[in-house]
């Protein structure tokens, strides 16, 4: 096959705008009467419609993609039931695609010709990569940043999980599900002087705590 595709990573924090871009993009590839198809990794199986959501209040249908499915397989299906050879995939929360995944998802672009456009998130809530985004930076043909803004003007690093009181949350499974609401995209610098304010505020002694609570009531 003659046509030339490419894998692109597009990443970003939480709140970055990964998902209302995916959609503009599929919104313009209709426009121009363009064949893509949008995936998602399915992580919640609690979901009931196979859509991909945006909070600006714009959604695509999509097809799920389970952690035994073998995408380079999806794309063979396609073309010998109907004929059709996927120009673009759109790909939604890509860091929750397995190693195997993304490398099936290479070569439905060497062998296929088609592109693939993978949106999703760098790091978990540890700042470490996510197994789908390693894969990805290993080997996507073009990487690009969504940049977005912490509160205090840097660009945003790590997405932190918070709990009830709006602390950072040290421990716990890489993904929790439907915990959306649970995280807020920070700086690097904040990130680390919001851990040093727990911790501090950990090791002081509950006399002290109490004391400073009676003068702010003055
Ligand atoms: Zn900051």
């Amino acid at each position: 096959m003659n046509r030339q595709g490419k894998l692109y990573f597009r990443y970003g924090t939480m709140g970055s705008a990964k998902t209302a871009l995916l959609l503009t993009t599929a919104y313009n590839f209709e426009e121009r009467h363009m064949d893509y198809l949008c995936l998602k990794p399915v992580i919640d199986t609690r979901e009931q419609r196979n859509v991909i959501h945006s909070r600006i209040g714009i959604e695509r249908e999509c097809r799920w993609i389970y952690a035994t499915t073998d995408l380079y397989q999806l794309a063979l299906d396609l073309y010998r039931d109907e004929r059709r050879v996927v120009d673009w995939y759109l790909i939604d929360e890509a860091q929750f695609l397995t190693t195997d995944q993304v490398d099936q998802l290479a070569r439905v672009v060497d062998d296929l010709g088609s592109n693939v456009i993978c949106y999703g998130l760098r790091t978990d809530f540890k700042s470490h990569l996510f197994e789908g985004s390693r894969r990805l930076f290993e080997i996507a043909d073009t990487i690009d940043e969504i940049k977005s803004t912490c509160n205090c003007g840097h660009k945003t690093i790590v997405n932190a999980r918070i709990d009830s009181n709006g602390d950072f949350v040290e421990e716990g499974e890489q993904v929790e599900i439907g915990g959306d609401d649970r995280y807020v995209a920070v700086c690097r610098r904040c990130w680390r002087n919001k851990h040093i304010e727990q911790s501090s505020r950990a090791t002081l002694p509950l006399e002290f705590d109490k004391i400073d609570h009676q003068k702010l009531d003055l």
